[in-house]
């Protein structure tokens, strides 16, 4: 058992650096201990930066770190073009402002899913519109869609929560009829697919994060966004340097969107373990499967049968949730509420006009949901103990 540094991204209730002096439970647990995933790689990783500190230091968006992580980050999600960015809440803002959307304009996108999806709508002066959840996928539920459609909507922001891709059929076609833009919300789904297709690779964009609880986690923050459009892949480029259409010239307002050279060739490194790290993901999302499929009380995830989820959480549903996440955190097992309210309950969109009860799916899934360490560098005996404290938790 390797007793790291765990970096404490969350509140698990205990201080993460107790767990290096002193033992204070039967067995250590980290929900992402990112030393842990650097160790391997480690010689590689110093290597890659070493080659961009001595060869390409100045270079920014064009440069061959960058140009290199485009193209196989696009190949590999089925897209023929790559836009890298500075973070995955940068991809979703430049695809909105490349893509014109903006004052008076209306988003229907999730009411459950972080901040920076329904944030950036708002950021760009137009009007996040919810429709609420499938209560056994937590993503968007397709079949509600056309009623949310007005003639001010431009977009569909579907978010593929967890790992797992919202229902894309219906909802590209939905938006063909409507003539709308659909940017997906990947940030949590690279490599996953729906129908044997890969997440991204549906929409007029898709965009994703490497923040480092992604599967793909960069050192610091990044983003990619993935385009099968020529056009979109040339507004993109330039919205990313801030709308210029020549030098100094500026077609439109863009922003400084660009990714550094040194966190592209690390990106690459880690790109190669990608597959590595999602097959263990899976792996022990089965496993959890199996050990709570006896707990009753416990919702584990469901899977749609043509999706292959590559579970960026491995999130549960109990009743008693926040009792049972605090005698989790008793026992040294972290687990994290990924989210605890709604987007439409939010301070930050009361302006909105939208009131509690409006998406009750949305609402009983911040009250339940509970999303349980699943990191690849997790061992047999640390699964089984999560599931052990989990069962006398209840
Ligand atoms: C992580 C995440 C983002 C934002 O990505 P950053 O790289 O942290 O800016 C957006 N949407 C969802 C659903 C996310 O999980």
């Amino acid at each position: 058992m390797s007793v790291g540094i765990s970096y404490p991204l969350v509140s698990s209730g205990v201080p993460a650096a107790c767990a290096v002096i002193e033992r204070r439970f039967a067995m250590d647990v980290p929900f992402l201990d990112v030393k842990n995933q650097y160790a391997p790689i480690r010689d590689e990783v110093l290597a890659a930066i070493t080659n961009v500190v001595d060869n390409e230091y100045m270079c920014l968006c064009n440069g061959p770190s960058v140009r290199t992580l485009e193209a196989e980050i696009s190949a590999y999600c089925d897209s023929s073009h790559g836009v890298a960015v500075s973070s995955g809440t940068d991809a979703l803002l430049c695809s909105l402002m490349a893509l014109g959307i903006g004052a008076g304009d209306e988003v229907i996108t999730t009411p459950f899913t972080f901040g920076a999806t329904t944030g950036t709508i708002a950021r760009v002066g137009a009007k996040p519109v919810f429709v609420d959840i499938e209560p056994d996928t937590f993503n968007i539920d397709a079949s509600k869609i056309e009623a949310a459609i007005t003639d001010k909507t431009k977009a569909i922001m579907p978010v593929h929560l967890y790992g797992q891709v919202a229902d894309m059929d219906e909802i590209m076609a939905i938006a063909q009829k409507h003539n709308l833009h659909v940017i997906e919300d990947a940030a949590q789904v690279i490599g996953a697919t729906y129908k044997g297709r890969k997440a991204g690779s549906f929409g007029t964009t898709g965009c994703f994060s490497f923040y480092p609880t992604k599967n793909l986690g960069a050192m610091g923050d990044g983003g990619l966004i993935t385009t099968q459009d020529d056009e979109v892949a040339d507004k993109l480029e330039r919205t990313r340097n801030h709308g210029q259409t020549g030098a100094y010239i500026y077609g439109w307002v863009g922003g400084n969107f660009r990714m550094d050279s040194m966190l592209a060739a690390v990106l690459s490194v880690k790109f190669k373990q990608l597959e590595g790290y999602t097959a263990r993901r899976i792996a022990t999302a089965a496993k959890y499967d199996e050990l709570l499929a006896d707990c009753d009380g416990v919702i584990t995830p469901t899977v749609r049968e043509h999706n292959k989820c590559i579970f960026n959480q491995y999130t549960i549903r109990v009743p008693n949730r926040d009792d049972v996440r605090a005698k989790l955190g008793e026992k040294g097992v972290p687990s994290v509420v990924y989210y605890p309210l709604s987007m439409h309950q939010q301070p930050c969109f009361a302006s909105l006009g939208y009131s509690t009860g409006d998406f009750p799916e949305s609402e009983k899934a911040a009250a339940e949901v509970l999303s349980l360490p699943i990191e690849p560098e997790l061992s047999d005996e640390q699964i089984s103990y999560v599931a052990e404290t989990i069962k006398s938790s209840l």
